[in-house]
């Protein structure tokens, strides 16, 4: 058997990785293997108070940077960024699972965060008004908050901090990230990019951990906003305690997203675009597609279309260029999905194709593709997120139907629309209760220059992620009203003649 050796995942404090001292750590694995390949360090409220403590040295000097200066370092970031794309890369399939083309499709997503933040001199443009009354003016600005944290997911571990941390840094704040503890190496590839690339040391820290690093950030006095991603319980309460702990929070959570196939949509592209949305990243992603409702007779076509499709896909190590699906975060996870599929089958739905069985690889944690059909709204695989390759298909008769079933869905995070007809597209587009909206389009997530954000139980707080409102978060605004004595009329002798 092969020696697996079992790295020492830190923090990053001032510049530094910097080891823990908590004493409690977590494993991290390979998915495709099953293997150990890390242990993470998990910080303690002395660890996570020391950290916000540089941050806030770091944070008064680097708010007086010049907005051309924090421009040049995103630009830098940027560049570094992108050449070492396949680096990263890799770190992220070796400890997420996905195969690598689907990392390096995170990290451009990701890219596209930060270039929208090299515009920041733009994008803190204030508002000015000559003359509000006579002899008066009134001007807006906009200036960081301080210190804010960052809490995010196992399954995007590069695009989701740089959502928040570009925007964030560019503002002039100082961002403490707590990545996942299932993946967190990519969290210190990113710090060490920013130090590269001339970030000032302690603008940018990493601290690992769980529950207790968590709960140290809601109730530290001098972090002013966290922005987190995550599931919905967790979202919530992320929420509540920080708000309560009087901080700006934005907390986005889980999802259920359901495409809607109309009777004239193209089978063969739904059934491409609904594959790749469903079963892409082994399912998990929050913008997947879980839920197909087939409207009428395109219900048979399209299962058909669906199942001829899943056969076709290698699953395997995501490190493989041949795999197209990897495998799941954790074997808890995967028993947890498996465990659907078994509710529903005991359900009543139709089970075409099951990921239970199969030719699976023997290591690491696994499983196959799984279509369910006449999926109803009262069975578990409809109601809950499952986070995995579970497609649901539910029938109905009428775009009404499909339309009230969507929206009374408690998640709101994305939705797709499938048909020919423009007029009903845009009907959709006006009547469907969800935050992210696809016509033809799977995975509708927002270029870089609109926002991030579901509604109802898929976002806490009122603002959506990066882009416009990751500008508005991660800054206050400030109004000056100023009138300065009349020259023309001042007994000041100003040494020259001044006429009106
Ligand atoms: P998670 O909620 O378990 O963990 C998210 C973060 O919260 C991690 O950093 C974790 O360490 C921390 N955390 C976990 N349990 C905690 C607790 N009890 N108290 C305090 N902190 C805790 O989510 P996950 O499993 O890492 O990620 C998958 C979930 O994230 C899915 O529900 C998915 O839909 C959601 N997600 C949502 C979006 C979005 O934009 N809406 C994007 C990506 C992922």
């Amino acid at each position: 058997m092969a020696t697996h050796t079992s790295a020492r995942i830190s923090h990053w404090v001032n510049g530094k990785p910097t080891a823990g001292t908590s004493g409690r750590t977590s494993p991290v694995h390979n998915p495709a293997t099953g293997q150990r390949t890390g242990e993470v360090d998990l910080a303690s409220t002395e660890e996570l108070d020391a950290v916000v403590a540089s941050a806030l040295v770091a944070q008064r000097e680097w708010r007086h940077s010049s907005l051309s200066r924090r421009a040049a370092v995103l630009f830098a970031f940027r560049e570094l960024l992108h050449n070492r794309t396949k680096d990263l890369a890799q770190i992220i399939t070796s400890e997420h699972g996905k195969v690598l083309s689907d990392a390096a499709g995170e990290i451009a997503r990701g890219l596209e965060n930060v270039e929208f933040a090299t515009g920041v001199p733009n994008l803190l443009k204030g508002g000015f008004s000559e003359q509000a009354a006579t002899g008066v003016d009134v001007y807006s600005i906009r200036q960081p908050l301080g210190v804010v944290a960052g809490i995010t997911p196992f399954n995007f571990p590069a695009m989701v901090p740089l959502w928040m941390c570009a925007n964030a840094v560019a503002c002039g704040n100082a961002f403490i990230l707590k990545p996942s503890e299932k993946d967190p190496s990519a969290s210190l590839f990113l710090a060490g990019l920013w130090k590269e690339a001339g970030l000032p040391d302690g603008v940018f820290s990493v601290v690992q951990g769980d529950k207790v690093a968590v709960d140290a950030i809601l109730a530290h006095p001098d972090i002013q906003a966290v922005s987190f991603v995550g599931s919905t319980p967790i979202a919530r309460y992320i929420y509540e305690t920080g708000t309560a702990a009087g901080k700006r929070v934005q907390a986005l959570g889980g999802a259920k997203n359901h495409a809607l196939v109309l009777p004239d949509a193209d089978v063969d592209m739904a059934a491409d675009a609904v594959v790749s949305a469903a079963y892409g990243a082994a399912g998990e992603r929050c913008m997947s597609l879980s839920v197909a409702v087939a409207v009428g007779a395109v219900a048979d076509p399209l299962v058909d279309a669906i199942s001829a499709r899943l056969p076709k896909l290698v699953i395997g190590d995501g490190s493989d260029p041949d795999t197209d699906m990897g495998p799941l975060i954790t074997a808890e996870h995967r028993d947890k999905v498996r465990g659907y599929i078994d509710e529903g089958e005991q359900a009543g739905a139709t089970l075409v194709v099951d990921g239970r069985e199969g030719d699976l690889p023997a290591e690491g944690f696994f499983l196959g593709t799984t279509l369910l059909d006449h999926v109803t709204a009262d069975m578990s695989v409809y109601r809950d997120e499952i986070f995995g390759p579970v497609l649901s298909v539910v029938r109905v008769d009428t775009y009404e139907e499909g339309l009230a079933l969507i929206n009374s869905n408690t998640y709101a995070n994305g939705v797709a629309i499938f048909t020919r007809d423009g007029g009903v597209a845009r009907q959709f587009q006006f009547d469907v209760e969800v935050g992210m909206v696809g016509i033809n389009v799977p995975i509708p997530v927002p270029v870089s220059y609109y926002s991030f954000g579901g509604w109802k139980s898929s976002l806490f707080g009122d603002t959506h992620m990066y882009g416009p409102e990751g500008i508005s978060f991660y800054t206050r605004g400030k109004v000056v009203t100023s009138r300065w004595p009349d020259p023309a009329t001042s007994s000041v002798d100003l040494g020259f003649p001044l006429t009106r």
